[in-house]
């Protein structure tokens, strides 16, 4: 069977190197070509093969060449926004891995799915063990009445709390029905000094050298507590979620926000 052929968005950003690497020793699938800003050559190399393939900064140059059957995308929002309707006119699936999405960007990628006949997969996180730690916390909440979140990430990130941790608690809100309640010394009060609250969820924020991304939820009652915990230590670990995107894109026509649905988790 032909392989996959993907175009890699932001390949050379620390994201967009390691996607490279997966698709390029991944079975069944083939990067056919590059774009970033400011290519230092017009070939990329691919990494544990002799093959190199056409890099650019022009992204419309490189899908009429190409004609890849995916565009994966880790850059800017503002650089995704400006690249998806060139992707969707040449009929290009994506998938979508940039963080930091307003509602009406995403209003706009279902639009021009719907128009152009395309897939397009985004998900804020690729580590499938997060996708899992957030679908396992929406089942407990239902149980607890009390929960805290600490969230521990590298520190050069200038979010917080992070993204995952932000869902992660309003999955739990939403799958419990009302929020979550806060002890007793900080009730009525709408800032604590021990984090961000988020419902009755304090989200505790850690940045230093050495992690990467981590993340543990922490459900409390009575005499037990529950802990549910994901480590990653490269980013290799938002691999495996890339690689079945690109695979499930072509069998998605339109928007499909987040990785749940791939994975068959129903609604918790
Ligand atoms: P990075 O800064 O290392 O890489 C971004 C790349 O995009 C750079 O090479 C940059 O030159 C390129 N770029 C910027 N504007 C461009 C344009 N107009 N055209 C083409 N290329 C352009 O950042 P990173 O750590 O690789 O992260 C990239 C994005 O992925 C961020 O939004 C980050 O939050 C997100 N991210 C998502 C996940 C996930 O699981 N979804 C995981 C990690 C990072």
């Amino acid at each position: 069977m032909k392989p996959i052929a993907v175009v890699v968005h932001g390949a050379s950003g620390k994201m967009g190197q390691e996607v490279v690497k997966a698709v390029g020793r991944e079975p069944g699938m083939q990067v056919v070509g590059a774009v970033d800003m400011k290519p230092a050559e017009d070939t990329l190399a691919i990494p544990g093969s002799s093959a190199r393939v056409p890099f650019s900064s022009d992204l419309d140059q490189i899908l009429s060449c190409t004609k890849p059957d995916v565009m994966v995308d880790f850059s800017l929002p503002a650089a995704t926004n400006a690249a998806l309707p060139v992707a969707a006119r040449h009929g290009v699936n994506m998938v979508i891995g940039t963080t930091g999405f307003t509602a009406a960007d995403l209003d706009e990628m279902s639009r021009l799915a719907q128009q152009y006949k395309t897939g397009i997969v985004v998900a804020a996180n690729f580590a499938l063990g997060a996708v899992l730690l957030m679908h396992f916390s929406k089942i407990a909440a239902k149980y607890f009445d009390f929960a805290e979140i600490i969230e521990l990430h590298h520190d050069q990130k200038i979010d917080f709390p992070s993204g995952t941790a932000l869902a992660t608690a309003r999955g739990m809100v939403k799958s419990k029905g009302h929020p979550f309640c806060l002890p007793a010394a900080e009730q009525g009060k709408t800032a604590s000094g021990r984090g961000t609250q988020i419902d009755g969820i304090t989200v505790h924020s850690v940045r230093l050298p050495g992690f990467v991304a981590n993340q543990e939820v922490i459900f409390g009652m009575a005499g037990q507590t529950l802990r549910i915990k994901h480590d990653t230590i490269n980013r290799e670990c938002f691999m495996p979620g890339v690689v079945l995107a690109i695979k499930d894109v072509l069998k998605r026509p339109g928007l499909t926000v987040g990785l749940e649905a791939l994975l068959n988790l129903q609604e918790a």
